[in-house]
């Protein structure tokens, strides 16, 4: 409270933000609650399906299969169905969203958004930091494959992911490789499509600077991958009349001797590309119109940071979808898919960094491990704010208002209002009026969960 003979004014004071700053922040927040209550009610249409899948087919699924569809659904079905919102007292009583207890589960929707958020802050903290990754090195997206069937998917091997890593971690031995590549990550994606389940990688790149040094990299790249992805099963047993011509045009530095050396029973499926991103709308000439994504493919500038920033958190992306969850042909739940690969997925190391980003602490992304780490993660995307009521953005007094924990499933949020969070008026919710500041509430609200282990 102000005192008549305290001149604040004279005070050095404290930056404050400005009004605009303060209805950014407000919108922020909304988009995120908004976010996060659409995941949370796929994520609960998903356990269910799960659970109608399982009784639907109770009769000829394994008790193993059945195990883990149970689990999908109670992992699913409890995530942030404990999340801590504050309201604001008096006026129209505006809600912001804090903070979820997830169920870190592979598949949830909730769960992947958050560890791609938590993977893209980590690099951007990072490569801000470290400005000199950006200029010294070029970064590209590397997607590399390897042609299956559905009869004998590859080497007769019907689940081949890690085949397929392996064969990438002993092609990152060569000299040649260690001479262009500064380090990297990657992540390895499933999908199924006609062929059976179709695993790739996608990985993101830092190759020293040189003249022409994409065409050298994808050179050393598609000769080593093709020779190492040999599989005498393979569908194509020789070279089409236009295939080896198709693969020369994609490189100016392949030579006929090297087109000569490739085998038809090994991969030719290697991209190396300039980082991009993926719009709906054309912006500008140089984009390109992707037509199986139904987008614009536009590359990055490396000279510019926000920009490269854009076509790292694009790249990065892929990472956390690792399985295409829908049939390739409709809307619904692949529960087939699901089952079989759930168990084969546990524990695999389907991310990993490389080279001169291995053990780099900074850009590890494991969620918390103790209820505490993760209560304080959360309270870390607040710690600098102060409290602002949302309408008015003037502070707001600890008397001004109070938390409560509801599912995000029950917050609504509607275009007209701009994304202002509504709760259902009969959702249930626990107020938490004891809890002096965020951090307790928040702490509350994690221990009254269960903190399930990753999934
Ligand atoms: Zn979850």
């Amino acid at each position: 409270m102000k005192q008549a003979y305290l001149d604040l004014a004279a005070l050095p004071q404290p930056a404050q933000p400005k009004p605009d700053e303060l209805q950014l922040r407000v919108a922020r927040n909304r988009k995120r609650s908004n976010r996060n209550s659409s995941l949370k009610r796929e994520a609960n249409r998903m356990a269910l399906a799960a659970e109608a899948h399982r009784l639907a087919n109770i009769d000829t699924l394994t008790e193993d299969a059945q195990d883990t569809l149970k689990h999908l659904t109670r992992r699913l079905g409890s995530c942030s169905c404990h999340s801590l919102y504050r309201e604001h007292l008096g006026g129209d009583q505006p809600l912001e969203y804090i903070g979820s207890a997830t169920c870190k589960h592979k598949v949830c929707p909730v769960c992947n958004s958050e560890r791609s958020k938590r993977l893209r802050r980590k690099w951007l903290t990072y490569l801000t930091a470290h400005p000199e990754l950006t200029t010294e090195y070029d970064l590209m997206h590397l997607t590399l494959t390897v042609p299956h069937t559905a009869a004998s998917g590859f080497r007769g091997e019907q689940f081949y992911v890690m085949t397929l890593i392996n064969i990438f971690k002993e092609l990152r031995r060569a000299p040649w490789w260690k001479e262009h590549v500064h380090g990297g990550e990657y992540g390895a994606e499933v999908t199924r499509n006609a062929n059976g389940l179709h695993f790739h990688i996608h990985s993101l790149v830092f190759v020293h600077k040189s003249l022409q040094n994409r065409n050298e990299l994808h050179r050393h790249i598609l000769l080593s991958w093709n020779l190492a992805t040999l599989d005498h099963t393979a569908q194509r047993q020789q070279f089409g009349p236009d295939d080896l011509a198709s693969i020369g045009k994609g490189n100016k530095q392949l030579t006929p001797a090297d087109l000569a050396c490739l085998l038809p029973q090994g991969s030719t499926l290697v991209g190396l590309e300039s980082l991009y991103t993926y719009s709906d709308k054309k912006r500008g000439w140089s984009e390109k119109w992707d037509a199986e994504r139904g987008q614009w493919k536009q590359y990055v500038n490396g000279k510019n940071l926000d920009s490269l920033l854009s076509g790292v958190m694009e790249c990065l992306k892929y990472h956390f979808e690792p399985f295409s969850l829908r049939k390739h042909d409709s809307d619904e739940y692949d529960m087939d898919l699901l089952v079989e690969l759930l168990p084969k997925m546990k524990g695999k190391p389907l991310y990993q960094k490389f080279g001169a980003f291995r053990g780099v602490k900074e850009l590890n992304i494991n969620a918390p491990k103790t209820a505490a780490g993760e209560a304080a993660e959360l309270l870390a995307d607040f710690a600098h704010e102060e409290i602002i009521n949302p309408d008015t953005l003037q502070e707001a007094e600890r008397d001004e208002y109070t938390y409560f924990i509801a599912s995000t499933a029950s917050v609504y949020h509607f275009r007209d209002t701009g994304l202002r969070p509504k709760i259902g008026k009969k959702a249930p919710r626990l107020y938490i009026h004891e809890a002096r500041n965020m951090a307790q509430a928040l702490r509350f609200m994690i221990d009254l969960s269960i903190h399930p282990k990753p999934v």
